[in-house]
Formats: structure tokens, sequence, C-alpha cells
């Protein structure tokens, strides 16, 4: 028998994890994954980016070739949590998904937005003007579904290690090095968030707020001065995510208060406080991360680099990581097999 081949997948996020597991199934007897990480779940860092998202499964329109390939990730990523938010304690669960919008941006009012976006989801229903708020001139309802972050990724490291697969805590220099941390290495998968020094790659900080105050529902607000606010449940008692400023480049890793109290005070208009709550919120935490963006989306490619070996990239999905994991997952594990780096047939 040949030597024992190991695949290196980079990255321990919602990304690295998925695309673990869903490479698992289509791995030869021979083959087996090892993931190498710097962060795991379980830990917080700034500059992991997968415990800190909110985070629920929203439509986002566009008419950008990212925004139709993420549409298509995402429509796959929909049925892959409906068979996940089956399974007790994954952190998955379906609930249902409310936009309300002052101020709707071109993209919503394209004349087939619907049938892009939003029509596949269950129990889709455009509101009418007597079920919205006042200032409200576009609004929705869908089923949706919400992530509690650090129990999802948990669970699929679970998931990963009870089907064999490895881990290795290490920080690399460069995705190169990672064909040298096992025998026989071929094929690295670089799930890394930001990517290794790609120009391309940058981030988008995010405040959010997570509340005790539930919610029965996601609600997405879109202010008249373009802003958005949003409630996002998180399963099992996890409290609800209020959120959210985007800042491209912005490094600054501090709580600011001031930002806390503005996202807040902008929730507090149409938030579904309980009677006992006093119309407050009751603050658990401030959160500050780095969504990993990358210019043009998600790099998912192959590239060989000679003597058998091939990087294949999975990494830059920026605000969407989680909306658009398994379907990102399923386009590298297309990649890696469709570059022969793994048998054609699954050996299961
Ligand atoms: C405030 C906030 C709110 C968000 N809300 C949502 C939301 O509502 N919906 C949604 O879908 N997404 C949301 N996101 C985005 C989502 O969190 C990210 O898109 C997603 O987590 C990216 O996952 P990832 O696995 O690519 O990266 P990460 O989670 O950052 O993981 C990267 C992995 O690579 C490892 N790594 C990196 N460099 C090295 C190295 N040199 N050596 C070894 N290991 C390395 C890290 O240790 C880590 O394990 C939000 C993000 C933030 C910050």
């Amino acid at each position: 028998m040949s030597e024992k081949e190991t695949i290196i997948v980079i990255g321990a996020g919602v990304i690295g994890l998925s695309t673990a597991v869903c490479l698992q199934p289509h791995l030869s007897p021979n083959q087996s994954i090892l993931i190498v990480a710097r962060d795991w779940p379980g830990t917080l860092n700034l500059n992991y980016a997968s415990p800190w998202a909110g985070a629920h499964y929203r439509p986002v329109p566009g008419s950008t070739a990212q925004a139709a390939s993420e549409e298509q990730q995402a429509r796959r990523t929909y049925q892959h949590f409906k068979a996940q938010a089956k399974i007790p304690g994954s952190g998955i669960e379906g609930t249902e998904g409310i936009e309300h919008l002052e101020s709707p941006p071109a993209d919503y009012l394209a004349t087939d937005v619907f049938d892009k976006f939003y029509t596949h989801l269950d129990g889709f229903r455009k509101l009418s003007a007597l079920e919205m708020p006042k200032d409200v001139t576009w609004g929705v309802r869908y089923d949706t579904f919400c992530v509690n972050p650090p129990v999802y990724i948990a669970y699929l490291l679970r998931r990963f290690i009870l089907k064999g697969g490895q881990t290795k805590e290490y920080t690399l220099a460069s995705p190169q090095e990672a064909f040298y941390l096992a025998p026989n290495v071929k094929t690295v998968i670089n799930c890394s968030g930001v990517g290794f020094k790609d120009p391309k790659s940058y981030i988008i900080r995010g405040q959010t707020c997570l509340v005790r105050n539930p919610c029965p529902n996601t609600l997405t607000r879109q202010n008249s001065d373009g802003s958005w606010s949003f409630a996002v449940p998180r399963p099992l008692e996890g409290g609800t995510i209020i959120g959210g400023t985007k800042q491209p480049h912005d490094w600054d890793p501090r709580v600011h208060l001031e930002v806390r109290e503005k996202l807040l005070r902008e929730a507090a208009k149409w938030f579904p406080f309980t009677p006992e709550s006093g119309g407050k919120f009751d603050v658990i935490r401030d959160i500050v991360g780095r969504r990993p963006a990358r210019e043009g989306g998600t790099r998912i490619e192959a590239e060989k680099l000679g003597d058998g070996k091939t990087i294949v990239h999975g990494y830059g999905t920026a605000g969407r990581g989680y909306e658009i994991s398994w379907g990102v997952a399923e386009d590298v594990v297309a990649l890696v097999r469709g570059n022969g780096l793994v048998p054609e047939r699954a050996s299961l």
C-alpha cells in the first residue's frame, strides 16, 4: 500500500470546518485530513471572525457577479441549515425573518428582485403596507435560520473529529509551510479568513452588542439615513445580537460606548421588548470583530505549485461567512475533486 496522504485544511473558522466536514466523505481510505489553525472553537481572538458573527440567514440582493455567486452559495447553505436545524445542539434554529426598509436601495427595487433572491425561501411573502410600521416602504417575511456561532463551530469540529479528522494548533507563516506539517502532503486548503498577504484582502470592522432580551424573530431594519440595524436571536438561550457597524479597513480594536448607545437607541425604536424589560436592553457584552473581506469576493481557486502540490483557496467571505458557508465549502470541495486530489468515487 502506498504511503498515507494527509490533506491539510488551514483554518478552524466556519469556512475551514465546513470545508473539512464536506470533504470527509470524498477521501480515499488512504487519505486523511489535518486541520491546522491558530484559533479554535472555544477561544476568542479579534482576528478570528467566526465566534463574533450574528448570525442569521438573509438574502442580499445585488447585480454583480459576486452577488450572483454568493446567492447560489447561500441557497445551498439554506438547505443545509434546514437539515442541521433538526439536530439538537447544532446551534442552528429555524425562525421568522423580517426585513423592514425605509429607503430601499436600487437593488431592492429591481423588478426581478423577489424571483432572484427571495421566492425560494419557505414562507416568503411581501408585506402589505398595513403590516409594516410607519415610514417603512418595503418589507418581506420568510422562514430563516439563526446560528449561535460559538456553538455551531464547536459542533462542526466535533463532527469532524468523530469522523476521524485530526487537528493541530499552529501558526503558519505561509500556506506553503503547511506542506511540511505531516507526511506526504500534496494538497493544502487555505481557509485562513484573510488569506496570507493577499493584496486584495482587507478587514471590515464590526461592532455589535449582545443583550439578554429575547427576540422571537430576526429583524433587519434599514433606516431612512441608509444605515442598517438588526436583531438576531442566538439559539440555545444565547441572547440577541443587536447590530451593527461595517467599517472597511478600520483596525480599531476598542469598544466604543457611544457606538453601543447609538445601536441600542436605533434598535429600541422597533425592538419587540417584553413587558418585564421596561423597554430597556440588558447588555451582556459588546462585540468587536473583523470580517475577512476580499475585493471581488471570496477566493475559490486552485493554485498548482508544481512538484504535484496544490493549494486550493477558500477565503474572504466578509460579512456572509455563515450564510454562504456550506455553498463555499461545496465549491472548494468541487475544486479539490475537479483537480483529481481525491478519488472520483466516494469511498464512504
Ligand atoms: C461583528 C460581526 C458580525 C458578523 N455577522 C455575520 C452574520 O450575521 N452572518 C454571516 O454569515 N456572517 C457574519 N459575519 C462574518 C463571519 O463571521 C465571517 O465571514 C466568517 O466567520 C469567516 O470565517 P472564516 O473561517 O473564513 O474566518 P475565521 O473565522 O477568521 O477563521 C480563520 C481561521 O484561519 C486561522 N488562521 C488564520 N491565519 C492563520 C495562520 N497564519 N496560521 C494558522 N492559522 C491561521 C485562524 O486561526 C482561524 O482558525 C460577521 C462577522 C463579524 C465580525
